[in-house]
């Protein structure tokens, strides 16, 4: 009776009973379009009494997803453009991304990659893909990170990201490894003792950036499973989208920010939603963000302040968006603003 099993399709959501018989044929629309998936601990977190739940809003499909809007993109933030060889996207000269799969535990709906994830997605790289996006990295001495996003790179088995960590461990000029992942708080008890291992570059720095968006994500389970990797040495970040009907408050975004700060994640950026297709329903304004980011200042400890941050369209990079605090003024000196909205001089006038 309380076997959750995982979903993967719009009959996986009726059968839990997420989605009504009306939306049905839409949903299957979007199916086609987007992949679903939720785990069994996401659709255990769900609150089925709230129709605006933050959780089901991320992760079950809308009908309005059919909806796109002129601005969108199918690569919203240009990784195309970056693309030396298959896998690896070298946009800033010291970093690069090794996208060694494009599967996900669970599809989020807002996804900035949805038209390359997913089982019609771009899959996995192949063996031959593989060693050429290494020997690109070994010829490249000025890389001195490697980020494994995706897709979510913690789908792959321990004996995977082995091999993967291991080809790393063993080209000098790379210092970091960065992993981007939901796995700690979407499917907690596949963080083990192997996992982590696996997980360690010998001789390098291992960063893990957590992707969470709501407070209620970091369940026990999952401040546990995030314990054991910070336990095991490695150093954790979050990284968060500024949805609309999910974390556009204050004082939501305040709890998520303690949350990851008190299991021992440093907030790191806070992503305003890319033009991926389909995704309309979650943008709010530049400015409306700007006035929450800036509302957290106060607030919360210096510690819980992320970075708000647009991913410029066309592979330009990223930008902080953030209200500035400070402004020049006509005689040369600056107007500084303190985190009540007082405006003060600097320097002070006398
Ligand atoms: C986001 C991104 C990075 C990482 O940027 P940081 O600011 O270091 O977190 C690196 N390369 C590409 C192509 C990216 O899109
Ligand atoms: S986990 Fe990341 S890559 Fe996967 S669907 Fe969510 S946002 Fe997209």
């Amino acid at each position: 009776m309380n076997i959750v099993r995982p979903i993967k399709s719009v009959d996986d959501l009726a059968n839990a009973g997420l989605v009504s018989d009306r939306d049905r044929q839409a949903l299957e629309e979007v199916a086609a379009r987007y992949a679903i998936a939720l785990t069994p601990t996401v659709t255990k977190l769900i609150d089925r009494t709230d129709a605006a739940d933050p959780i089901a809003r991320q992760f079950v499909p809308d009908i309005a997803e059919l909806i796109a809007t002129p601005e969108e993109r199918a690569d919203p933030i240009g990784d195309h453009a970056h693309s030396p060889v298959e896998g690896i996207v070298h946009r800033y000269p010291d970093r690069v991304l090794l996208k060694a799969v494009h599967v996900c535990p669970v599809y989020c709906r807002f996804c900035f990659r949805r038209e390359m994830v997913g089982p019609q997605g771009l899959g996995t790289l192949e063996p031959a893909a593989m060693k050429a996006a290494f020997d690109y990295i070994s010829s490249h001495p000025e890389i001195w990170e490697v980020i494994l996003t995706g897709g979510d790179p913690l789908v792959l088995s321990s004996r995977r990201l082995d091999e993967i960590t291991r080809e790393l461990a063993a080209i000098d000029h790379v210092k970091l490894v960065r992993f981007h992942t939901r796995v700690p708080v979407v499917d907690p008890p596949k963080i083990d003792a192997a996992l982590i291992a696996a997980l360690k570059a010998s001789g390098k720095t291992t960063y893990i950036a957590l992707h969470a968006n709501h407070p209620r994500e970091l369940t026990s389970e999952a401040r546990a499973a995030c314990a054991r990797l910070v336990d095991a040495g490695l150093v954790m970040i979050s990284q968060s989208v500024l949805l609309k009907g999910v974390n556009d408050d204050a004082a939501v975004l305040a709890d998520l920010m303690k949350a990851f700060v008190e299991t021992r994640i440093k907030p790191y950026y806070l992503h305003h939603p890319d033009l991926a297709p389909g995704t309309s329903h979650f943008r709010l304004a530049i400015e409306e963000g700007q006035k929450i980011v800036s509302s957290l200042r106060g607030r919360i400890s210096g510690l819980c302040q992320p970075a708000y941050i647009l991913d410029i369209p066309g592979g330009y990079g990223k930008a902080v968006i953030g209200e500035s605090a400070i402004r020049k003024s006509a005689d040369g000196c600056f107007s500084v603003s303190d985190y009540r909205g007082g405006e003060h001089s600097y320097p002070p006038s006398e």
